[in-house]
């Protein structure tokens, strides 16, 4: 059999087991565009595909969604172990994912020795063997090829990838399975050495049974827990007791049973790792989190869904409490956290002390890094900082001194920075403590160009109190906006105006974007709000027309212009998106014009650039009235895209735009589409449309009338999208008359400023804004 090269690129991929993991990984492959074959065991002889068909099956409804599009779950295909084995042999990675037992995984190795190419990388997705156990028979060149890569539940929204390699392990073919898992997965690789846990859940489960023992221990309820351990420590806001119940109650003594069977004999866990009789107690009947009766949290159904905890010390249901309030200050400053007089103070340190203790005490046996392990932990367990940033928010030398005024023994990490702390900003450059004793500069994968590093080296070009322009390097400038939730208002716009001379005079091009969890939630509805609450229809007339004034000058800049989103891009926020050149969007990009929802129509141009997306698109019938109807139904309804690839099936983005895997990659590659697009730039000409007139509104409308007698479509549903399909047929004029772009923003602007005065939009903007829901008046 001829032997693969690590040169060679990773054309295919094969998940053996197809599980909670291994269909979660094989679908994340496909969401790359690369195929998949998944295999599992043969369990109904007449039937032999069915285990893996059936996951198959399941993936494609999971919610959130394991497949980024149709086309995606194309890619993956399914067989068995006993018939396909030697399809390996079509496959430059095999990824085992099977169940979690060394003489299964043994066995399955022994099989695959025989049948794989030699040079094909062949990782385990083991949480807990190590590599030298997992290998322990097998030959020199499987040991060459072979590597861990432990990923993350799901799959494909954890953007953590441990990759642990052994002292044979190839280095070249750990490095292209790493540089696939980080370009065409998306995934933050990182390093671990072959120890217990690896990183994230050596320190995870550590911290979660320690917030546990402690809260037992000090009496605290269950909310008065979570309130300290969530927020306040930059931990998902579940807390621990809500995200035990999340994961599955089950799960802690198996991760107990795991990790107790190899970590070392002093190992700190094993003195905290206790079987609380209350947590047995709910397993053995049933009470195993959300997918169990209930967990230390459950909705009570019989005393009609109201919200009840567990009460720790007696193992019974109550009505669940208000969590207790904590000062302001708790929220910014960890010291204040700690310092809190009483029981909830006294927690804080009981959970803080011994985890940071013992993610500094695996220097350098788990890893060399610091920065590994706090990258672990933010991407693995989605904490804001990680275990050694939030001992530098406590100060090294307090967090030390405490320790040893409590007789507590101080980690050799920590007696090594010496009071310094172990981050600090140099010449502009972040730089981590190292093993030495010295400041390193904290090194970024090849490639990656972050908008958080060049701040640290310089201030913005422009700024206003919602944006901010700087330079990105190569002659090319990024907009940023910079308001809660990144929403726009007229000082975005204001900066908008002010950039495009900047750019123009100074800069080959601009991208849009920004380092949020989201590109943009829309248009401020607060400041919207607060407007029509006073009448102040100037102003919102004003702000419509100031938007689409901006949005027109960036479409018609004399430069290009490449939106680049990562997260939710609604309503205005996908507005700047529909008037960019080109989109370079973050595979996980949720797009989508939801104005309606709030009972108003798009209002910065927004119909236009759909309209003309739809009606250049060779699937549709020719006429004007499949673009309509497609636009129409797209934003009547207020569909977001669940992905970028699913943007492009909706319209929001031009099958032309491109989409980049890893967040972390985004910029550099939309820095790269500005400086292809630059070459001879010229701006596009503006559209002419043909709308379908009065005939095309007759049917939209009735289209509605239909949904409201089926009860699908509200009475203020009817009121808005008449709004919206008098806007995209032209209303009353008709089917030969063209319409410009500047007339079809006119429309956009007067249905936009009657909405607004109607009290039904207001109703759901006031909903909205209080609930987060939208109102179905
Ligand atoms: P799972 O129980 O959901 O799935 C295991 C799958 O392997 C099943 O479909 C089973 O039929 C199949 N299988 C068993 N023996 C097989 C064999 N010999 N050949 C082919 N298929 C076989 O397990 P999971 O949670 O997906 O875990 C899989 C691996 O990933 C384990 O090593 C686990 O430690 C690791 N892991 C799990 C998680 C997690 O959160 N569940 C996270 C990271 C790593």
């Amino acid at each position: 059999m001829s032997e693969a090269s690590p040169n060679d690129p990773i054309r295919k991929v094969c998940v053996i087991g197809a599980g909670t993991m291994g269909a979660g990984i094989a679908a994340q492959v496909a969401n790359a565009g690369v195929p998949v074959l998944l295999l599992d065991i043969v369990r109904d002889p007449a039937n032999r595909n069915a285990v893996a068909q059936g996951a198959l099956d399941r993936l494609a409804k999971a919610e959130p969604a394991a497949f980024m599009s149709k086309r995606a779950a194309k890619l993956v295909e399914v067989g068995n172990i006993e018939d396909d084995l030697p399809r390996v042999a079509e496959c430059d990675w095999v990824i085992e994912a099977i169940v979690e037992r060394l003489d299964l995984k043994h066995a399955l190795y022994e099989k695959l020795e025989g049948v794989r190419r030699p040079g094909t990388a062949v990782s385990s997705n083991t949480s807990t063997i190590p590599l030298e156990q997992l290998i322990a028979g097998r030959g020199e060149g499987f040991a060459r090829d072979f590597l861990i890569t432990h990923f993350f539940n799901p799959p494909r929204y954890m953007r953590l990838l441990e990759v642990v390699a052994g002292p044979a392990s190839d280095a070249a073919l750990v490095a292209k399975v790493s540089d696939f898992a980080d370009r065409a997965l998306g995934k933050t690789v990182v390093r671990a050495k072959d120890t217990p846990g690896f990183l994230a859940n050596r320190v995870g489960t550590f911290w979660i049974q320690q917030a546990i023992n402690a809260a037992i221990d000090l009496g605290l309820s269950v909310e008065e827990a979570d309130a300290v351990v969530g927020k306040p420590m930059g931990v998902p806001k579940t807390g621990v007791f809500g995200l035990v119940d999340l994961v599955g109650i089950d799960l802690m003594p198996h991760l107990k049973a795991s990790l107790t069977a190899t970590l070392p004999e002093d190992d700190a866990y094993r003195a905290i790792a206790i079987d609380h009789p209350l947590i047995m107690k709910m397993i053995a009947d049933g009470y195993t989190g959300r997918k169990g009766k209930g967990g230390f949290y459950r909705l009570n159904r019989e005393a009609g869904k109201r919200k009840e905890a567990i009460d720790l010390a007696t193992g019974e249901y109550r009505a669940a409490a208000k969590p207790p309030s904590l000062p302001g200050a708790v929220f910014k400053d960890l010291k204040a956290l700690v310092g809190l007089p009483g029981k909830l103070g006294a927690y804080a340190w009981a959970v803080l002390a011994p985890t940071l203790s013992y993610a500094a005490s695996l220097v350098p046996s788990a890893s060399d890094d610091i920065v590994a392990i706090d990258v672990a932990m933010k991407l693995g367990y989605n904490w804001k900082s990680g275990p050694f940033e939030l001992i530098d928010k406590l100060g090294t030398a307090a967090f030390a001194e405490r320790l040893k005024a409590e007789g507590k023994p101080v980690p050799a990490i920590v007696e090594l920075a010496a009071g310094r702390p172990f981050y600090r900003v140099e010449a502009g450059k972040r730089q981590a403590l190292g093993l030495d004793g010295e400041y390193h500069d904290v090194a970024r994968a090849a490639g990656v160009v972050l908008l958080e590093d060049i701040k640290l080296a310089a201030k913005p070009l422009l700024k206003t109190a919602s944006a901010a322009l700087w330079d990105v390097g190569d002659g090319v400038a990024a907009l940023e906006f910079t308001g809660k939730m990144n929403a726009l208002d007229a000082e975005v716009m204001k900066l908008i105006g002010q950039a495009i001379p900047l750019v123009a005079e100074k800069f080959k091009g601009l991208v849009i974007y920004n380092e949020g969890s989201h590109f943009s939630a829309g248009a401020n509805l607060g400041l919207a709000l607060f407007a029509m609450n006073i009448a102040a229809w100037g102003e919102i007339e004003k702000l419509v027309a100031g938007g689409q004034q901006a949005m027109k000058a960036l479409k018609y800049a004399p430069f290009p212009v490449v939106g680049a989103p990562s997260g939710m891009a609604l309503g205005g926020g996908c507005e700047v998106l529909l008037h960019c050149d080109a989109i370079q969007a973050h595979a996980e990009s949720y797009i989508g014009l939801v104005e309606c929802g709030v009972g108003l129509v798009p209002g910065w141009g927004g119909n236009g650039e759909l309209l003309d997306r739809w009606r250049h698109n060779p699937a549709l019938p020719k006429g004007p009235m499949p673009a309509v109807a497609k636009v129409f139904e797209t934003v009547s309804t207020a569909t977001v895209s669940k992905s970028a690839a699913q943007a492009i099936e909706l319209g929001f983005l031009r099958p032309t735009d491109q989409v980049t895997m890893n967040r972390d990659r985004l910029l550099a590659d939309a820095k790269a589409r500005v400086l292809a697009l630059a070459e001879g730039y010229q701006p596009p000409e503006p559209p002419v449309f043909r709308l379908p007139g009065a005939g095309g509104k007759a049917a939209l409308d009735m289209a509605v009338q239909g949904f409201r007698a089926r009860g699908m479509a509200t009475p203020h549903d009817e009121v808005v999208s008449g709004a919206l399909a008098r806007i995209l047929t032209g209303g009353d004029a008709d089917l030969i008359d063209t319409v410009t772009e500047d007339e079809l923003l006119a429309a956009e602007r007067r249905e936009f400023t009657s909405l607004v005065r109607n009290p039904a939009t207001q109703a759901r903007i006031e909903h909205m804004l209080k609930t987060g829901k939208p109102l179905r008046n």
